[in-house]
């Protein structure tokens, strides 16, 4: 009875000494590791077919606390891998989605969600409040923000990767040791690595990956030695082997060597290269509506202006848009533009990007410079940015 007592009066409760018994015999863990779980908050990068093993066996282990970070849906070419959804879960979010499956399995964990795509604006703020980091992304982008974020806060950072039949794990920045960018300073070049929607994936391959991550994981929160940092794994599913490279840190690491160059985050698309290319594909005169958005958020200089007709503004419209429908200014009706100076830049919008391409023509003709038009117009808007903005 003694023991008993005892035990009831850890942080445990009688209902989790049970569901913990397991873990709790072994001495690697024993209620003071137990303990450890229950009080760490890990985060989750991605609720894929790494995130979905990754959280699954943190939930059922009793780490307290989870966050998951994806802006994705359910699709059903995802049930193949991506097994925390059902069939069911298909065009639900993925966090909330993921959140049911860690309850169902685990009500005891605490599950936050972050229904948003990681980005150098908001890694910092998500990132700050967990002990632990999984990288369970999918791209290259997402991977150097998380090591860069977990360098900055001093994170450890457990990564994987997955491609066809190849799996990759690690741990990044962990007391002292390596992180991605000591073992890759730059990503490879764009289309030197297709994705797994190109290439395909083996569905078991990020369960084993993503079991590893798992397992690194609560390795970190006991704080037991012999953790994967400094030590690079491959696995082949094909031929079924697992091979370890030795990893050291780089002293000339961009981020984490002697004379860090990188002290903050920066643009990681541009970074990887991606938003130069999708950037290529626009015309000299034309804006695409994340540019747009960027430019409202960084407060620059400009006039927005909505050439729609006035009917088409009481459906919807941008905030900050001023209405000069494209009928008045074909009309030379244009008295409103003279308040503009000529080298002032303008932004023009209107459904879909058609009757502001029209406008545009006509602005530049009475002498205005510096014009650009929206890709896809208000319908985009609605549809990438702000999905309040109705569509019609
Ligand atoms: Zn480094």
């Amino acid at each position: 009875m003694s023991i008993v007592f005892k035990m009831t009066n850890s942080k445990l409760t009688k209902q989790e000494l049970n569901r913990y018994s397991r873990h709790l015999v072994l001495p690697e863990v024993g209620v003071e590791g137990q303990e450890k779980l229950k009080e760490a908050k890990v985060l989750i990068v991605g609720a894929g077919g790494l995130g979905s093993p990754v959280a699954s066996y943190l939930a059922a282990a009793g780490v307290g606390e989870i966050g998951i970070v994806d802006f994705d849906k359910v699709d059903e070419n995802n049930l193949q891998r991506q097994i925390i959804h059902s069939t069911k879960d298909i065009g639900e979010l993925k966090t909330e989605s993921a959140k049911k499956s860690i309850n169902n399995l685990n009500p005891n964990v605490k599950v936050n969600i972050h229904n948003v795509k990681l980005n150098s604006k908001n890694a910092i703020e998500i990132i700050k409040n967990y002990d632990v980091v999984v990288d369970a992304s999918d791209n290259f982008p997402t991977r150097y923000l998380v090591n860069d974020s977990c360098v900055l806060l001093k994170k450890p950072n457990v990564y994987g990767s997955i491609f066809r039949f190849e799996g990759h794990a690690s741990v990044f920045n962990f007391d002292n040791g390596p992180c991605y960018r000591c073992l890759f300073p730059n990503p490879p070049p764009k289309d030197a690595i297709p994705s797994c929607a190109e290439a395909g994936v083996l569905g078991v391959l990020p369960g084993i990956i993503g079991t590893i991550q798992a397992t690194e994981a609560l390795k970190i929160i006991l704080r037991k030695a012999d953790v994967l940092s400094g030590r690079f794994l491959v696995y082949d599913a094909l031929a079924m082997t697992f091979k370890e490279l030795k990893l050291g840190k780089n002293k000339n690491c961009p981020i984490c060597g002697e004379n860090p160059r990188i002290k903050e985050l920066i643009d990681y698309e541009q970074f990887c290269n991606m938003k130069e290319q999708e950037e290529k594909s626009l015309e000299e005169d034309e804006i695409n509506v994340q540019q747009l958005k960027k430019m409202m958020d960084n407060r620059e200089d400009f006039v927005l202006i909505d050439v729609r007709e006035e009917h088409e503004c009481d459906i919807c419209k941008i905030h900050g848009a001023r209405l000069i429908p494209l009928s008045k200014i074909m009309n030379g009706n244009i008295d409103i533009l003279e308040n503009i100076e000529k080298d002032k830049r303008i932004i023009l919008h209107c459904h879909t990007g058609a009757r502001s391409a029209e406008a545009l023509n006509i602005l530049r003709n009475k002498g205005f410079k510096n014009l650009k038009n929206l890709v896809g117009g208000i319908d985009a808007w609605s549809q990438e940015i702000d999905p309040e903005v109705a569509i019609y």
